[in-house]
């Protein structure tokens, strides 16, 4: 017999990482404003500028700092209305609560997405900006949804820590919204452990951001300007906020820096993989009449590193006791809302306040089921799993059936 795979180890870093990380413990030059130019995190927020095509990036501590940033970079007034998912990781209300913005919780449907008539209704005058975190990497309604913000002026952040890859219509998610946010944790597309980036082509909202993130006195002058770009614009932006902001303190060091550069040539066999994998196990999971993966929406080009799915018929009992057949047969799965304390469910984010009915999140959240597929696996393995997660469900269904007899 097959043994179940491990699907928690990443990828190893590749080899080209050692030998700048071993340069770097030699001089010990972890601080990104220590030398006078090209400093490790420099060239990477050059590199990721470009990989995503836009003018400016910013790296910093990690995605959560990236969207606090991103709001205070935005210059909201104490005690806006910030409009989020409600279906997203416990990190992205706090982002808001810690930007001194109140998180308003909109309905997300059974295909792990924004409710749109919900989101509509809920973008009412008071709302100051939006974050769209397209959770797991499933992106919502991206034309809808700027569309609604554009026409009312409100800026939109996007939450893309999962979506590193991820086209809508061929372009970039996170290039959409006015900034994008992505993370470098280890369970994302580029693992440095930790770490995250913003990207905008807002001159003012990158220098607020840098300056924030911890550039004190003239280190905003060591951040790389966009190739073959007159810098003015940005000069001219660092020159109206010097000394006019605090400072946050969430950079990143040099030597996470070393850690990802070398994995950017990987991304796209990652995203490749990712994709073929998600859809491999995907088809064979929706044989299972108790098994539902919701397709992608018609413009979006996935880049999975795990797979959701709903279960069908299933009583709460029956959830339970799938999840536990699962993991006999050695695969693990977490139904979001059945696990005690999930980070994922918002009736556990206890210090955002009461937020009235979200029956959409509730039922989906009850029913939606979490696997890791990491894009390093091979076929026998993609063939353990998704064998044995219809095999789980069928144990379930039959002994109801016979206990029904
Ligand atoms: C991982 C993740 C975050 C948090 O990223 P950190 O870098 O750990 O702060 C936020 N939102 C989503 C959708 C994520 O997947």
């Amino acid at each position: 017999m097959t043994l179940a795979p491990n699907v928690y180890d990443a990828e190893p870093i590749p080899e080209a990482a050692r030998a700048e990380i071993d340069r770097l413990l030699q001089s010990g030059d972890l601080f990104r404003y220590t030398a006078p130019q090209d400093a490790p995190v420099a060239l990477l927020e050059r590199e990721f500028a470009d990989l995503m095509g836009v003018k400016y990036a910013l790296a910093v501590s990690s995605c959560s700092a990236a969207l606090f940033l991103s709001l205070k970079a935005l210059d909201l007034p104490r005690d806006t209305k910030v409009l989020i998912p409600a279906f997203t990781f416990a990190a992205v209300p706090s982002s808001v609560v810690h930007a001194d913005c109140i998180p308003v919780l909109v309905d997300v449907t059974d295909n792990y997405r924004v409710d749109m008539a919900d989101f509509e209704k809920k973008l009412t005058e008071d709302i100051g900006a939006v974050i769209i975190s397209h959770m797991r990497g499933h992106t919502s309604d991206m034309d809808a949804i700027m569309a609604l913000c554009d026409a009312r002026g409100v800026p939109v952040v996007e939450d893309a820590a999962h979506s590193l890859g991820t086209l809508w219509h061929g372009r970039k998610i996170g290039t959409i919204g006015k900034i994008g946010c992505f993370s470098f944790q280890s369970y994302k597309m580029l693992n440095a452990g930790e770490g995250g980036v913003l990207v905008t082509n807002d001159p003012d909202v990158v220098a607020r951001a840098v300056i924030m993130s911890g550039a004190y006195e003239h280190n905003w002058k060591k951040h790389k300007s966009p190739r073959g770009e007159n810098s003015s614009d940005l000069e001219e932006a660092f020159a109206r906020w010097q000394n006019k902001l605090p400072l946050y303190n969430q950079r990143l060091s040099n030597l996470s820096a070393a850690v990802i550069r070398p994995q950017i040539p990987e991304l796209e066999r990652r995203v490749t993989d990712g994709l073929r994998n998600h859809d491999y196990v995907a088809d064979k999971l929706n044989t299972s009449p108790w098994i539902d993966v919701p397709a992608a929406l018609a413009p979006e080009t996935r880049a999975p590193d795990s797979i959701q799915f709903n279960l069908v018929g299933m009583t709460d009992g029956e959830t339970r006791a799938f999840m536990a057949a699962a993991k006999d047969r050695g695969v693990s799965v977490q139904v979001f809302g059945m696990h005690t304390d999930n980070a994922r469910a918002h009736w556990n984010w206890e210090f955002i306040g009461d937020q009235g009915p979200l029956p959409g999140t509730d039922k989906m959240l009850m029913r939606a089921c979490d696997t890791r597929l990491p894009v390093r696996l091979k076929q026998p393995e993609l063939d353990f799993i998704a064998e044995a997660l219809i095999a789980a469900a069928a144990d379930v269904k039959t002994r109801a059936s016979v206990a029904a007899e």
